[in-house]
């Protein structure tokens, strides 16, 4: 029915709505299987991508792909790879392509055994190492730009010409902003999965957290679940291993000398202090040795062995 009505159906390379379909089938299957919610319409403007495959070819800086032919990159590609499909997508006024390539594991000097590492409130991250990442600051600036470029075009025409052109502006600050927090989570996930052997995470409760809007602004829109995806491939890229503590482990309220566990721990407290032991050091600190302990121990303290950590891993 829908090929007779639209045109532009035959303009169109035939594998691009053959993948929208298959993708539509996954959304459905996932729905049916209670993963997600159901499936939103695609509109014309926001997450524009679609996906192609059949012969490419991959250039220097140039990739040759089915209807469109050769297209020029702004980034060097990687040589000698045979990609079957590659998605093509548009944000921000800017065209990405992206497509799977296959690599070994490059096994890389560690200079640490095993880290424990704790996502915060105010630096993205403490190891037990004692280095604290602070995370990207520079996008605070940029949000008030933001804010203000929102309110200053408050009043335009939708779908007028300049309405576009103040929607493109914001869809690009938008873009930056999401670019210097990527930025900063890449960074602090090759590192960790390049110099330590074992990595320690918590399994992060991310729907009670993001009650807490500064949680939630520190680890972001992003969030826990992609830090965990770019740990969980970078690991098996660098060769070492990854686990994860049950969200229920309490890491910030035992202390790491002496194991005594609090009853209570308020956001507000910054420093850990034992009533037990007397020893006193930085709250995620605190709770970045107790994940290092718990990972160090093949069972961890909550009981979590490995076939956990497996599944966890899967879900
Ligand atoms: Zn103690």
């Amino acid at each position: 029915m829908v090929k007779p009505k639209n045109y532009w159906y035959y303009e169109v390379s035939k594998t691009a709505p053959q993948y929208a379909l298959r993708y539509l089938s996954e959304a459905w299957k996932r729905c049916f299987n209670r993963v997600s919610g159901q499936p939103k319409f695609k509109k014309k403007g926001r997450d524009d991508s679609f996906t192609l495959d059949g012969s490419i070819s991959v250039g220097f800086n140039q990739i040759k792909l089915p209807r469109i032919g050769w297209i020029k990159t702004y980034e060097v590609l990687p040589d000698n790879v045979n990609p079957k499909s590659v998605t093509i997508s548009k944000k921000a006024g800017r065209w990405f392509i992206s497509f799977k390539i296959e690599k070994e594991t490059q096994m890389t000097e560690k200079s640490v055994d095993v880290v424990g590492v704790d996502l915060g409130i105010k630096s993205l991250a403490t190891l037990s190492t004692g280095e604290v990442f602070e995370g990207a600051k520079s996008y605070r600036k940029l949000e008030a730009k933001l804010s203000r470029l929102q309110y200053l075009n408050r009043h335009k025409t939708k779908s007028s010409r300049n309405w576009k052109k103040a929607q493109l502006k914001i869809a690009k600050l938008h873009s930056k902003i999401a670019n210097i927090r990527k930025d900063a989570l890449h960074k602090l996930t090759t590192y960790l999965a390049k110099n330590h052997s074992h990595i320690v995470i918590e399994d992060l409760n991310v729907s009670g957290m993001m009650s807490n809007h500064k949680l939630a602004k520190a680890i972001g829109s992003m969030g826990f679940y992609e830090f965990r995806r770019q740990l969980d491939y970078k690991c098996q890229l660098y060769g070492s291993s990854l686990t994860i503590v049950d969200r229920w482990f309490p890491s910030s309220k035992t202390c790491s000398r002496c194991g005594f566990v609090k009853e209570s721990l308020s956001l507000s407290e910054r420093v850990f202090k034992c009533e037990h032991c007397g020893f006193s050091c930085d709250r995620d600190l605190n709770a970045s040795l107790n994940l290092a302990m718990a990972g160090s121990s093949s069972v961890s303290a909550c009981g979590l062995d490995n076939a956990d950590v497996a599944r966890l891993k899967q879900e």
